[in-house]
C-alpha cells in the first residue's frame, strides 16, 4: 500500500509505522511539541500523518505533510522515549525524501518549496566540497575581519544572517588536514573523521582531537579522501547524495585500515553510524557499510574506552556546563562520557544543565530553514545555562555555532568550547608546567 502512495525509492514501510500504538509517551520529549503543543508538531502526529499518506487518506502533495515533516528537528529525542521502538527519525527522513522527490518531479513553483532553494543548493553544491566551503568561509572570515559582515549579510535570509554573525572571532582558522596526520605509532589504529563544518570553521578542535588521542597512545590516521558525512543531505531529503558521500567515506576509511573511526561532531557521527541503514539495499556496499558503522565512536566515548589519562593540572579554573548534542546523546548514545571527561579535569567545576540533551535549535540546517522555532529553542536553552557558567562545552559544530549566537545574544561573556579542546588545553598546560620546572632546574645548575 505504502508503495502506491509513496511512489519514490525509500518509501516509509508499514512495519516501521505500524508499531506506533499512539500512546503519546513521546510527546513531552519533543522540543517542537513543547513549544507549540500542536499534535502535528509532535512525533505521534508525524508518524500518524505518514501512515495516513501510506493508506491514501492524505495526499503526498499535501502542504500539511511537508510542513509537518520539515518542522521536525530530527533530534531523535522521541525515539529514546518510544516504548514500541518506532524508528521515528528514519520515517521522517524517508517521508521528507518522498516530499522532495514529488516536488522535483513537477514544474517548480518559485515559492512554497519544502526546503528553501538557496539552502538546498548549498547542501548539494557547497557542503560536500571542502574547497568550496573553505572559499565561502574565507570570504565570510575576510568580511568579518574587515567588520563588513553585518553590511554584506543584510540581504541574506534571517537564519543565515544569524549564523554568519555567530562565526567565531577573530576569524576562521584552519589547521590543514595533512598536518593532523602526525601521530603516535603502534597504538589503537584510529581514523579521525574531520567533518566539513568542523574542519573549515573549528579546525582547532580537529587538531585537539588528534593530539589527545595521540597522547593517549592511539596511532592516528586522517584519510585524505574522506568527505562530508551526508547528514545535511539526509535532513534535506536528498538520500541519493547522502549515499554517494557515504560510499566515498567508507572507501576512504576502510582503505586506511583503522580499528576505530573517531568523530568529534555528534551530527556527523550519528550519520556515520547509520551508513549501514542508508546502504542496506546496496549489494556492493552493505557489508562494508556495516563494518564501517560498527567502528564509529565519538571521541569522548573512545577516550573512555581507552581509559584516557586524566590531566594533572588545569589551565584556568572555571565553571563549565555541558550542552549535549542531541545526535550525540540520542543516536550515538554517548551518555555521560563528555561530562565524565570534564569532571576529571582538575580545577573545573561542572554544573549540569537541565535537560542538556534537548535540541538547541541548530539541528543541521534547521536554524536556516526555520529560524523562528530555532530561536525560540535557543532562548529556552540559554535560560537553562546554570548561573555562574563561564564556559559552555559542546560536542558538535552545529550546536557550537548556535551556542555562539546564543551567548552573544543572551549570555554575553560566556565562552563556548569543544570538550576535547578543554582536555587538550589541560594536557598542554601540564607540558608548559613541566617546561617551567626544567627551565628552573637549568637555571639552578
Ligand atoms: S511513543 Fe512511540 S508508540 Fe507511542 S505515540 Fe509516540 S511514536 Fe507512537
Ligand atoms: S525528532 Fe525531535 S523534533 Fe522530530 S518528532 Fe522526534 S522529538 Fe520531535
Amino acid at each position: 500500500m505504502a508503495e502506491q502512495y509513496f511512489p519514490f525509492a525509500d518509501a516509509p514501510r508499514q512495519e516501521e509505522y505500524n508499531p506506533c500504538i499512539r500512546c503519546g509517551l513521546c510527546l513531552e520529549s519533543c522540543p517542537t511539541f513543547q513549544q507549540t503543543g500542536r499534535e502535528l508538531e509532535s512525533p505521534r502526529g508525524r508518524v500518524q500523518l505518514i501512515a495516513a499518506v501510506a493508506e491514501g487518506v492524505v495526499p503526498l502533495a499535501s502542504p500539511r505533510l511537508a510542513e509537518t515533516l520539515f518542522t521536525c528537528l530530527d533530534c531523535r529525542a522521541c525515539e529514546v522515549a518510544c516504548p514500541s521502538g518506532v524508528p521515528i527519525g528514519s520515517l521522517i527522513e524517508k517521508g521528507r525524501a518522498q516530499v522532495v522527490a514529488a516536488e522535483q518531479s513537477k514544474p517548480r513553483p518559485r515559492r512554497g518549496r519544502s526546503v528553501n532553494r538557496a539552502t538546498h543548493w548549498a547542501v548539494r553544491h557547497v557542503m560536500p566540497y571542502p574547497r568550496r566551503l573553505r572559499t565561502l568561509a574565507s570570504l565570510l572570515g575576510g568580511m568579518q575581519r574587515l567588520r563588513l559582515l553585518g553590511t554584506f549579510s543584510r540581504p541574506l535570509p534571517i537564519g543565515m544572517r544569524r549564523l554568519a554573525s555567530a562565526l567565531p572571532e577573530p576569524g576562521l582558522r584552519r589547521v590543514p588536514a595533512p598536518q593532523l596526520a602526525a601521530s603516535g605509532r603502534g597504538g589503537l589504529r584510529t581514523g579521525v573523521f574531520l567533518g566539513c563544518v568542523m574542519e573549515v570553521i573549528f579546525s582547532d578542535a580537529n587538531a585537539a582531537t588528534v593530539r589527545v588521542l595521540t597522547k593517549n597512545g592511539a596511532e592516528v590516521k586522517v584519510p585524505q579522501a574522506q568527505t562530508c558525512c551526508g547528514a545535511l543531505a539526509v535532513h534535506a531529503g536528498d538520500r541519493d547524495q547522502a549515499r554517494a558521500l557515504a560510499r566515498q567515506n567508507i572507501d576512504a576509511f576502510l582503505q586506511a585500515e583503522v580499528d576505530v573511526i573517531a568523530t568529534n561532531a555528534g551530527g556527523c557521527g550519528a550519520a556515520l553510524m547509520e551508513y549501514a541503514e542508508w546502504l542496506a539495499e546496496d549489494v556492493n556496499y552493505r557489508d562494508r557499510a556495516r563494518e564501517f558503522s560498527a567502528q564509529v565512536r565519538d571521541v569522548s566515548v573512545l577516550l573512555k574506552e581507552m581509559n584516557f589519562r586524566p590531566p594533572r593540572s588545569t589551565p584556568r579554573p572555571q565553571v563549565v556546563t555541558y550542552q549535549a548534542s542531541c545526535h550525540l546523546h540520542n543516536v550515538m548514545k554517548a551518555g555521560s562520557a563528555p561530562v565524565d571527561i570534564l569532571k576529571q579535569i582538575p580545577g573545573l567545576e561542572v554544573r549540569e544543565m537541565a535537560d542538556a540533551a534537548r535540541c538547541c535549535g541548530s539541528a543541521g540546517i534547521y536554524n536556516l530553514t526555520h529560524p523562528i522555532m530555532a530561536e525560540a529553542l535557543l532562548r529556552t536553552k540559554m535560560a537553562d545555562v546554570p548561573d555562574g557558567t563561564e564556559t559552555i562545552a559542546t560536542g558538535n559544530p552545529g550546536c557550537w555555532l548556535q551556542m555562539l549566537h546564543g551567548v552573544k545574544t543572551y549570555r554575553p561573556g560566556v565562552s563556548v568550547r569543544h570538550v576535547v579542546q578543554i582536555l587538550d588545553e589541560a594536557y598542554a598546560s601540564e607540558e608548559s608546567e613541566a617546561g617551567d620546572v626544567l627551565a628552573d632546574a637549568e637555571k639552578a645548575r
